[in-house]
């Protein structure tokens, strides 16, 4: 079935090589936009705090098409850059030292388009009547300057304005809204450690209602006309919220943010705090109770706990697929058990050329890839029992939190829980050798 024994090489180049730069770490970005929705005019002023990680002569930044009329470093006045296709590179008047902090304050303008990419469009993208930032993996450029590389993480303060009938929703919590001259203000703050693509911005005709999931205050953004399909469709996400914590330890931010535009979208996707649906996800019957929770699982896994490089995507799609089938077993529906043998049968029957650890950029985003490494999981739960395998989820998180991992972190994590438990030394070793079999070699092991 096109498959092979053969171990994955131990190493790939990136997978996004037009993105993130060296000699340099971001802290805080702080992005004050103007935006009009009728013509898709961006105007921006992104002030980003630094730290050299080397002796500095020049500061590259990924921005894709929008245009930069002035650059300032620490303050000084218009300093030199140069613009490419998707770089501004700045030359700072004097050269910075490593370890030092400095502020770049850009301004920029243009109409923001997504970019074309391996996987398709991504980034900032006009609706039929607002925006919308889908921008994994590489689409940040697409509206802001930044080091565009998910294991470089900062806060974030977003700053919209734009035409009063329109909402804006971004990460973390509305701090401030004003309104002057028929143009209203949004201003949010997330303050825990954000990757770029996880930055966002959404508007639309949006109604914003709060609701709370156990200690969560969330809130729930959508057109007032589907108000109903949305209050029934995302009504389970207090009970999937319990599910979650139980299992995988506290919910990880100040809020949950459930965006439901006014267009159909292919896919609902991820954003730190928060998560996008189509109005075609929100059909008033529930359809998509299985999405609903895969993005919930999310902020646990690939938001909090990142990737630090996209070959280990299947540590954020893989734990949030098999988050689909606990939130399926705890809801008194399928079994994970059930799930995984179904899911198991199918895959067997599909092209075994998928390594999960390290699948290749044009895989990166394969259901293939989803799925079996939802099988991991539910592979090792197995060999593990249940008490260790969840033990594993929960300290995974609080170890990691709002940090990167790679999938040899989890191994040597999973190797650690079956070392601590009843068979000891001999386990961890047998929890290496199973995770090496789902995760370095293309053929599909037996469940
Ligand atoms: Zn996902």
């Amino acid at each position: 079935m096109g498959s092979s024994p053969l171990p994955a090489p131990s190493s790939s180049p990136s997978y996004t090589p037009d993105s993130g730069n060296s000699g340099y770490r971001s802290l805080a970005y702080d992005l004050d936009i103007a935006y009009r929705v009728a013509t898709n005019r961006l105007d921006g002023t992104a002030t980003i705090r630094l730290i050299a990680t080397a002796d500095l002569t020049r500061i590259p930044l990924d921005l894709a098409r929008l245009r930069v009329s002035k650059v300032r470093v620490d303050g000084t006045k218009a300093v030199r850059f140069v613009q490419s296709a998707a770089k501004v590179v700045i030359t700072p008047a004097a050269p910075i030292p490593a370890g030092e902090e400095f502020v770049v304050t850009i301004e920029y303008a243009g109409a923001p388009t997504p970019r074309n990419s391996t996987w398709g469009t991504v980034g900032w993208e006009e609706l039929t009547d607002g925006a919308i930032v889908a921008s994994q993996p590489s689409g940040a450029p697409s509206w802001f300057p930044c080091n565009d590389d998910p294991s470089d993480k900062a806060s974030y303060r977003i700053r919209v304005t734009t035409e009063q009938p329109y909402a804006v929703v971004c990460n973390g919590v509305l701090v401030r809204r004003s309104t002057r001259s028929g143009r209203t203000t949004w201003e949010y703050e997330q303050t825990q450690p954000t990757s770029t693509y996880l930055a966002t911005v959404q508007i639309g005709r949006y109604e914003l209602v709060p609701f709370t999931a156990g200690a969560v205050p969330g809130v729930l953004a959508g057109p007032p006309a589907l108000r109903s399909r949305i209050g029934h469709d995302f009504g389970e996400l207090p009970s999937m919220m319990a599910c979650f914590e139980e299992r995988f330890g506290p919910y990880p931010f100040d809020g949950y943010t459930i965006v439901v535009t006014e267009d159909d979208l292919e896919i609902p996707l991820e954003a730190q705090g928060l998560a996008i649906f189509g109005a075609n996800h929100a059909d008033g019957h529930g359809s998509a109770e299985r999405l609903v929770a895969h993005e919930l699982a999310h902020q646990w896994f690939g938001n909090s706990v990142g990737v630090a490089s996209w070959q280990y995507i299947w540590l954020n799609e893989g734990f949030a697929c098999y988050s689909e089938w606990l939130w399926s077993e705890y809801s008194g529906s399928q079994s994970a058990a059930s799930l995984a043998a179904a899911t198991h049968e199918r895959l067997s029957k599909l092209p075994q050329d998928i390594v999960v650890g390290d699948p290749g950029p044009k895989l990166m985003f394969d259901d293939r890839l989803y799925k079996r490494g939802a099988l991991t999981l539910h592979a090792l739960r197995l060999e593990l029992g249940d008490d260790a395998f969840f033990g594993l989820l929960r300290s995974w998180t609080a170890e990691h939190r709002h940090g990167v991992v790679s999938t040899a972190d989890f191994v040597a994590a999973a190797g650690a829980a079956a070392g601590a438990g009843a068979g000891a030394g001999a386990g961890a070793s047998r929890v290496t050798a199973l995770l090496s079999a789902w995760l370095d070699r293309r053929v599909l092991p037996p469940l």
